[in-house]
Formats: structure tokens, C-alpha cells, sequence
């Protein structure tokens, strides 16, 4: 589903991404951990081509993503984002914050749009909030609305960058139980998160990156009980 092969990105003379070798399979759930500043949001952004790395390729779904001649926009359209802080639109009800993107950039129509925002919002159990402006809502329920908010674009891969980190922790469950039943549902996700116990149970893989560059990976099983690098394990003992 996702390809990366050799992926570079630089800030200036900061060397962000040292060559990222990475594959998401259909319906796999990556877990991407590592310390600040590793890189891992970059290279979300990177994936999404919010950010253009400097060099390396990228395919999405088997499509060979040549930037200077590509729609990126209709690549952003396949690959739903959810950040860390929500970023709803304020001035929108949650209703209209689930239409806008269909509409405006789908051309989908008014009636077909405002039905499918509905069943999105019945999903993430916010079906009586559709009214509501995000300011009405507490941190768990603007996420889970900017989660519905990225479906609503049919998205084939959803990419999660910290999307617990700045709730309060009795918020932080609601939204991962979205997000596990998404996973059920066989999306193909890559998550940056420091919740563990939702990698081990939901992630298929673990992958962690260190200074920019893939150091380890593995199935949670094995790598929560066996890390073999020593930064992963200096990592985990700090996060665990
Ligand atoms: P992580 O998400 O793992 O914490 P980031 O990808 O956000 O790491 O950042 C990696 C490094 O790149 C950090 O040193 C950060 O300061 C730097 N960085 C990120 N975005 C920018 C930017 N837009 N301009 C300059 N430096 C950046
Ligand atoms: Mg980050």
C-alpha cells in the first residue's frame, strides 16, 4: 500500500531523514515510536506530501508519486491525516467541518455528503453532536471528529501523528477505541503514538526511528519482549 524506498528530507544543513526503506501492507497497522526529534512526524508529512523529501521514491497503492508530475493534491485526498492538535475548522459546525472537503474539493453533492458525515459521526458514537462547533467539544471528541473528518475523504491510508498526545488521559481511551475499530475494519494505518498497549495489542509492526533513520522493527510481541538495539531499549524504559 505504501512504498518508501530511500526517503531523505533535510532542514537546511539538519538532516532530518537518513534514508527511509519502509512498506505498509493492505490493512497492516505500523507503529511508529522514537524520541522527539527522530523524525517521525516529518516523515508522516513526507508520506502525505505536505513535506517533499529531498530525494527517494514513494508509491501509493502501487502508483509512483512523481511530484512534479502529479496531482498532490488528489494523493492528499487518498491519504487521510489526523494530527495532534485536531485542527478542526473553528468557524464550522462538526457537520460542516465533515462536508467541506467532499464538496469543495470532491464535488460530491450536498445531500450525499451531509449522509455519509452522519454515518461517520454514528461511528465515532457523535451522531447528537453534529451541531456542535469544536469549542463545544472536549479534546477526545474534537479527535474523534477530525478522525470522521479524514474518512469522510474515503481515504485508503490514514496516518495518525500523536493523535493522544494532548488529551487528558481519561480522554485518551475514547479515541483509541476509534481507532482499533478502525483497524478491525482493515485500514491500512501508520500511527506515531507513545501508547504502548495500543501498539502491542493493534499494531501489526513496530518500527523504530532514531535520528532519522530506521533502527529496528518488528511484530510487538517480539520486539517489546526482545529489542535489540540499545536506543530502543533506553527509549522504551523511558516511555514504559
Ligand atoms: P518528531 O516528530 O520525531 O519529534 P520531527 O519530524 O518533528 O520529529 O522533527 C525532526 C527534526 O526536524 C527536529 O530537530 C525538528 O526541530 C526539525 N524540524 C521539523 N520541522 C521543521 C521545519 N519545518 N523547519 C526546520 N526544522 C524542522
Ligand atoms: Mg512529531
Amino acid at each position: 500500500m505504501i512504498k518508501v524506498k530511500n526517503l531523505q528530507k533535510a532542514y537546511g544543513d539538519l538532516q532530518v531523514l537518513k534514508g527511509i526503506d519502509l512498506e505498509v501492507k493492505m490493512s497492516e497497522v505500523v507503529v511508529l515510536i522514537g524520541s522527539s526529534g527522530s523524525g517521525k512526524s516529518t516523515l508522516l508529512r513526507c508520506l502525505n506530501f505536505l513535506e517533499m523529501a529531498d530525494s527517494g521514491e514513494i508509491s501509493i497503492n502501487n502508483q509512483f508519486i512523481v511530484p512534479a508530475r502529479t496531482d498532490l493534491n488528489k494523493v492528499r485526498e487518498r491519504v487521510g491525516m489526523v494530527f495532534q492538535h485536531f485542527n478542526l475548522f473553528p468557524h464550522m459546525n462538526v457537520l460542516e467541518n465533515l462536508m467541506e472537503a467532499p464538496v469543495q474539493v470532491k464535488r460530491k453533492p450536498k445531500e450525499e455528503a451531509r449522509k455519509r458525515a452522519m454515518d461517520l459521526l454514528r461511528k465515532v458514537d457523535l451522531e447528537e453532536k453534529f451541531h456542535c462547533y469544536p469549542e463545544e467539544l472536549s479534546g477526545g471528541q474534537k479527535q474523534r471528529v477530525a478522525i470522521a473528518r479524514a474518512l469522510a475523504m474515503e481515504p485508503e491510508i490514514m496516518l495518525f501523528d500523536e493523535p493522544t498526545s494532548a488529551l487528558d488521559p481519561e480522554l485518551v481511551g475514547e479515541v483509541l477505541q476509534v481507532m482499533k475499530d478502525l483497524a478491525r475494519e482493515g485500514m491500512t494505518m501508520v500511527v506515531v503514538t507513545h501508547e504502548m498497549g495500543f501498539a502491542r495489542e493493534v499494531g501489526d509492526r513496530i518500527v523504530m526511528l532514531s535520528e532519522g533513520q530506521i533502527i529496528e522493527q518488528g511484530h510487538p510481541s517480539e520486539f517489546f519482549a526482545n529489542p535489540k538495539h540499545e536506543r530502543t531499549r533506553r527509549f522504551l524504559n523511558q516511555i514504559l
